[in-house]
């Protein structure tokens, strides 16, 4: 309740769409992203180098059971080395890439699958021949696996000097594959299953630019930054209302393997304050297993409508929401909102639907119209195409792509013209909010359930805030 509260406030803070003029506004919106469109290219003030007032915390929380895994490795070989006992080249923890395991080993041959390999000639690099390699595919139904090798995969053979392959390791990732181990003349097949480690990493984020840059500038994996941003993507439009001086939190798994780092896990625990309004989220996974995101009082984040029909991270790294604002802003004599966006970014439908229409209608240019539940309907006009399979009657979910940014009909700059209705009545989007069906909460029943799992974590989280603020509010050294 408290969070449809703030929305509310928000809401009433925002100005956009106002009545409409169709002939009138085009000619203006069309004027305006012109406009826009020199302003997106003009270089941006932010700095992806500066780490001034970068906080960082790795840290050791103790997490309910339900949300700690399993930890270290099983399945390992008794005979094999261990992996822990390679050589492991160390790189930067910020890499995704994973480096070959092992390494400086001389019985163990590493071999990372490219584009374009094929099995004879890897087994040719490492000395065998392919009568080696048709041993080993036939000699079980499970040996057949190594058919399926995709570019990235590892391949690592042990070989002892006499020249037999004694184990051939198949990593499709750092936790799973198969080994293949020798065993009178055949071989035996079993899987591999590494559970990784997780370290929860705290980070903090002021926007100065972009969400993007401000992400880049925090060393915060552009893939969790887009996450935070689709966990809020019911409560804030991440094109029209990011302003200088919102900030951000994000505490998020780290995955490591044996010590050394093997990707990003899922944000456990998120705020976004914008415009002085603070949305919090944490993620709980409920009884049928199923995670999701919502705010302390066990309210979903997931709203009936996203509130912005643009996907902001497929436009680009570059792209800069804040300077379009002033221009949006002026648009007077309208019914929608214009989203100045380079020509080709995503258009997604706001709610699950159904197409009713995609199709030319005059001035809106390619239009597509999604009916929804409630007697709700959203439009997007002037796209340049339509997305794959979109077209009257197409069932679509929120978040789906329905087409593509565009100047077709009366539009001189590319922009998306997204439309609002009600019983057939024009809303505003941008106000609507206390219009639309309320969010799902966690089932009463559930309750204790999610505060077990969570009131720990949230605890923990606003602590971490709390002292990543005195820290920011510190004079630094420098
Ligand atoms: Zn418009």
């Amino acid at each position: 309740m408290e969070l449809i509260e703030l929305i509310k406030q928000f809401a009433r803070k925002q100005y956009l769409v106002v009545s409409h003029y169709p002939r009138d506004h085009i000619y203006i919106a069309g004027a305006l992203c012109g406009l826009i469109l020199v302003l997106l290219v003009l270089p941006l003030g932010g700095d992806t180098d500066g780490d001034n007032g970068r906080t960082e915390i790795v840290l050791d929380i103790n997490l309910s059971p339900e949300l700690a895994q399993p930890v270290d490795t099983e399945q390992k070989q008794p005979d094999a080395l261990a992996l822990s006992d390679f050589v492991i080249t160390p790189h930067a923890k910020s890499q995704i890439e994973v480096q070959p395991i092992v390494e400086n080993v001389t019985l163990w041959r590493n071999i990372e699958v490219k584009s374009g390999d094929n099995l004879s000639a890897i087994f040719s690099k490492v000395g065998l021949s392919d009568q080696d390699l048709f041993r080993v595919l036939n000699s079980s139904d499970e040996a057949k696996v190594l058919n399926q090798v995709y570019p990235g995969y590892q391949l690592d053979f042990l070989i002892p000097p006499e020249g037999e392959l004694e184990q051939l390791r198949l990593l499709k990732s750092p936790l799973e594959g198969f080994l293949f181990t020798l065993n009178n003349n055949n071989y035996d097949v079993e899987s591999i299953l590494n559970f990784p480690q997780l370290r929860p990493t705290f980070k903090v984020g002021t926007i100065a630019d972009s969400l993007f840059m401000a992400g880049q500038r925090e060393q915060i994996p552009a893939i969790t930054i887009m996450e935070m941003a689709n966990i809020f993507g019911g409560v804030i439009d991440f094109i029209l209302d990011p302003r200088a001086g919102d900030d951000f939190s994000i505490l998020y798994d780290e995955k490591y393997l044996d010590g050394e780092f093997i990707g990003h896990g899922d944000i456990l625990a998120t705020q976004y304050t914008n415009q002085g309004k603070t949305f919090t989220a944490v993620r709980y996974i409920n009884e049928e297993g199923e995670a999701g995101y919502y705010n302390a009082e066990g309210e979903s984040m997931r709203k009936a409508f996203l509130r912005s029909p643009l996907d902001v991270f497929r436009i680009s790294s570059n792209f800069n929401p804040s300077r379009r604002h002033p221009i949006l802003n002026t648009i007077r004599a309208h019914k929608g909102t214009d989203y100045a966006a380079p020509r080709g970014t995503p258009i997604r439908a706001t709610s699950d639907g159904q197409v009713t229409r995609a199709s030319r209608n005059g001035s809106f240019g390619n239009l597509v119209i999604v009916k929804h539940a409630g007697g709700f309907e959203t439009k997007y006009a002037h796209l340049s195409k339509y997305a794959n399979g979109v077209k009257k009657g197409k069932r679509v979910r929120q978040g789906d792509i329905i087409g593509y940014v565009g100047t077709t009909g009366s539009a001189t700059g590319p922009h998306l013209h997204y439309e609002f209705l009600m019983g057939g009545v024009h809303q505003n989007p941008r106000t609507i909010i206390d219009k639309l069906p309320k969010a799902e909460s966690i089932d009463p029943a559930e309750m204790d359930s999610f505060r077990t799992q969570t009131t720990d974590l949230l605890k923990r989280f606003s602590e971490l805030n709390r002292t990543a603020l005195i820290t920011l509010n510190q004079p630094s050294a420098d």
